[in-house]
């Protein structure tokens, strides 16, 4: 089945501007060429220190902000096209389907042929509209088809932030802040806004009797819970959480995840869920990947990363997750230096200049993200070699 979600040899570069004309002079790269899928009601985790590329990964993907280069696939799609302005989408547009169409008709005798082939390497809506209405016709409709996509994505994709005290607007009332999107997207009107808020306020734990109330007369924990409500609101097929438990207390931590985990099952969601700890991540994702400095060292099933992590930096930080057990003393790896700068990132293996085991080749020659074991990637010259 096509993947819900597939990134393709993603990258976001900031470009780093100085002097009088504001020449771009460096780029910071965030996000640097990464590729991943995630499949309808799954969890992947994604972890990394902080300033590793994780938000701007969850950003891109909902087009929050614009990726430097690469695809973004949602089911099966290509989601560029969806935010390119009039003149992008004119000349996509003119590239895809007018000279395809000029080919075809100089390549098939009648029109049958055409519409047959039309119907096949484009669609039957899309080619019934050619023939009726010419290629100007045709352009409208793809034009406004554009349009609504965007406008379905922007539905079907929410992101909870991190900070609940500045992603909820102080002066709002928890009803308008949950209902506004329910309004915009025209699901709703009038009172029965109100019925569909108050269901969501018990569905994520809260009093329906909350409607009322405005941000600051809830804790932390309720905050986040009225944002997870927030992003229901619009019943989206894929939730961004970028670090949403980060702020909170350990015990707020595990209830807001629970509750995130069972939300999960009863709305068919799936989750990318960005943390900088995988004790976090560990018991909501189904797949793990790992990011270091813009880069996915090592992406696998869940089980597998915790019992056989192969790169070094996931063997470091799995040592950081505080172990119940007193008999079992296994020594937390502390790394040398700090996270290189994303402006000059080392050349190499972007870890060399941290990595316990590195060698010559580490600095000299960018290991590939490689499917070592069924489904298990790693990107390491010597996977495996480093048990901590
Ligand atoms: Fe360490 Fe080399 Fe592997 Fe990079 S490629 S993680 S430096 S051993
Ligand atoms: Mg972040």
């Amino acid at each position: 089945k096509t993947p819900l979600l597939e990134v393709e040899n993603m990258k976001k570069y900031f470009p780093v501007r100085a002097g009088v004309f504001k020449r771009v002079v460096n780029q910071v790269q965030a996000v640097d060429d990464i590729s991943f899928k995630v499949n309808y009601g799954e969890t992947l985790g994604l972890v990394g220190e902080s300033g590793c590329g994780k938000s701007t990964t969850g950003l891109s993907i909902l087009r929050l902000i614009n990726p430097t280069a690469g695809r973004i696939m949602i089911e099966g799609v290509d989601s560029t096209p969806w935010y390119m302005n009039g003149r992008e989408a004119k000349k996509y547009i003119k590239e895809t389907y007018e000279n395809k169409f000029e080919q075809m008709l100089l390549e098939f005798k009648t029109e049958d042929e055409v519409i047959k082939n039309l119907e096949k390497e484009i669609d039957k809506k899309m080619a019934k509209i050619y023939f009726e209405h010419g290629y100007s016709g045709l352009k409208k409709e793809l034009l406004t088809d554009l349009k609504e996509k965007r406008k379905f994505f922007r539905k079907d994709a929410q992101i909870i932030f991190q900070d609940p005290y500045s992603s909820l607007n102080p002066r709002m009332r928890i009803k308008n802040i949950i209902g506004e999107g329910i309004k915009t997207h025209n699901i709703a009107k009038g009172k029965e806004v109100n019925d569909i808020v108050a269901d969501l306020l018990e569905k994520v734990g809260l009093s329906s009797e909350y409607l009322y109330r405005y941000p600051h007369q809830f804790s932390g924990g309720q905050r986040q819970r009225v944002g997870i409500a927030r992003a229901l609101a619009l019943n989206p097929k894929m939730i961004v959480s970028d670090e949403a438990v980060s702020a909170l207390d350990v015990s707020v931590q595990s209830q807001v995840i629970n509750l995130m985990d069972d939300l999960r099952d009863q709305f068919n969601l799936t989750y990318i869920f960005i943390a900088h700890d995988l004790a976090v991540v560990k018991h909501i994702s189904d797949r793990i990947a790992v990011m270091y400095l813009g880069k996915i060292v090592e992406i696998t099933g869940k089980k597998k990363l915790f019992e056989n992590p192969l790169h070094p930096y996931t063997v470091s930080l799995m040592s950081a997750i505080p172990v119940p057990d007193p008999e079992n003393k296994s020594k937390r790896i502390i790394l040398q230096g700090d996270v290189p700068s994303p402006l000059n990132p080392p050349t190499g293996c972007r870890f060399h200049t941290r990595c316990p085991i590195a060698k010559e080749i580490c600095s000299k020659e960018e290991p590939p993200l490689k499917e070592l074991e069924d489904g298990h990637h790693v990107a390491c010259h010597f996977a495996g070699d480093f048990k901590g």
